[in-house]
């Protein structure tokens, strides 16, 4: 269902009664008449867009087919998963998928933890980073099993800030790629499946229970993985950071906007975590539109689409389409939605178009230094 609904009060904070309520509905009419104009559904697919978050992980033209049917450049991420395919093959998809369309596909690259430690890993890493960037990578990922699963050879977890993982840091930031970081987990990961805001999450964590640290409360609380990352970013002040997910910090994007204050190198992509704003607005629907306007600089719109070998195609043609044209419903117009992962109808944010373009866009070209004719 999609019911449009011009949305005329905030879902929530609204105190005082009617006369501040018409003060407050006047002044945000006022501030909204200084914006530009928010874009209609009709121009999801004129308008250029970039999905900063996908995994290609098998050579199939289907998701850059639709990307190029939807106006979207991609940004494909390796990624060190046990549910990937190993990283040389991802690695050599993704940069023949970039070769065959360079102008929408972009990928980036990341390092294997096996033999972490020793002489030979840190010399394989940091000569795998150059390769990469020299085929075309414009960024490395850090994934969550840094912080979570790896180990090392005396069995103690492997945090970020591990001081062997410095000089890999340092060469990708001297390489001139920045590091996009997975750290930590939504923060329904450390409550129990019925607490969990979302359906996505329970869904997931229920399919995943290796990664659900509700289960295993002997694993590094959220606070010591958002510790950890921010120990991390503190030590490399001069770092372009991506914090993949909201940097974990999807359900409170008061806290996000802290962290974005500390750590002005740092942006965030929005990859997973729609249903987790959405969640948000349902309370406070100004709120979160002022916090997408305050950091419309800092905001990476992306998707998480993964195409795997086992994806079916056909229903990935009809699947992936509507999840975008979903996300630009709530972000770009003032439509209502339901959505499934709520059980709610959520009203758009309406945000203006020239923060729709930077989030949609312009922010991706600028941190991942990509050419182009620019959004
Ligand atoms: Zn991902």
């Amino acid at each position: 269902m999609n019911v449009i609904v011009r949305v005329a009060v905030s879902g929530g904070a609204v105190s005082g009664g009617a006369v501040s309520g018409e003060v407050e509905s006047r002044s945000r009419a006022a501030r909204r008449s200084s914006e530009s104009a928010p874009y209609e559904l009709s121009d999801f697919s004129r308008v250029r867009k970039f999905d900063a978050h996908v995994h290609l992980n098998v050579e199939d033209p289907t998701l850059p087919d639709l990307a190029r049917e939807n106006g979207f450049e991609l940004l494909s991420i390796n990624a060190d998963s046990p549910d990937f395919p190993d990283l040389l093959d991802q690695r050599a998809v993704a940069a023949a998928l970039a070769k065959d369309d360079p102008a929408r596909i972009h990928w980036a690259t990341t390092f294997s933890m096996m033999g972490f430690g020793t002489r030979r890993w840190l010399g394989r890493v940091t000569a795998g980073l150059a390769e990469a960037k020299a085929e075309g990578a414009c960024a490395v990922k850090v994934w969550k099993n840094i912080g979570m699963t790896e180990r090392d050879a005396d069995g103690r977890l492997i945090l970020l800030d591990h001081p062997v993982l410095e000089p890999v840091i340092d060469h990708a930031r001297s390489l001139g790629l920045p590091v996009i970081g997975h750290q930590g987990e939504p923060h329904n990961c450390w409550l129990p499946l019925e607490h969990m805001t979302t359906d996505s999450d329970r869904r997931y964590f229920e399919r995943h229970p290796h990664f659900h640290m509700h289960r295993w409360p002997d694993r590094p609380s959220y606070e010591d993985l958002i510790a950890m990352r921010d120990r991390f970013l503190t030590t490399h002040p001069r770092l372009q950071f991506v914090g993949a997910h909201m940097g974990s910090l999807e359900h409170d994007i008061d806290r996000l906007a802290g962290f974005l204050d500390r750590f002005p190198r740092a942006v965030v992509d929005l990859a997973s975590r729609m249903s987790h704003v959405q969640c948000q607005s349902l309370r406070d629907h100004e709120h979160v539109r002022a916090f997408f306007i305050r950091y419309q600089d800092r905001l990476l719109y992306g998707s998480d689409m993964t195409f795997n070998a086992h994806t079916d195609p056909v229903r990935f043609r009809r699947v992936a389409p509507a999840i975008w044209v979903s996300d630009w419903r709530y972000l770009a117009t003032a439509e209502s939605q339901r959505v499934g992962s709520l059980r709610a109808d959520v009203p758009g944010l309406a945000l203006p178009r020239d923060v729709i373009d930077k989030v949609y866009c312009r922010n991706a070209l600028r941190v991942y230094a990509i050419s182009g004719d620019g959004c």
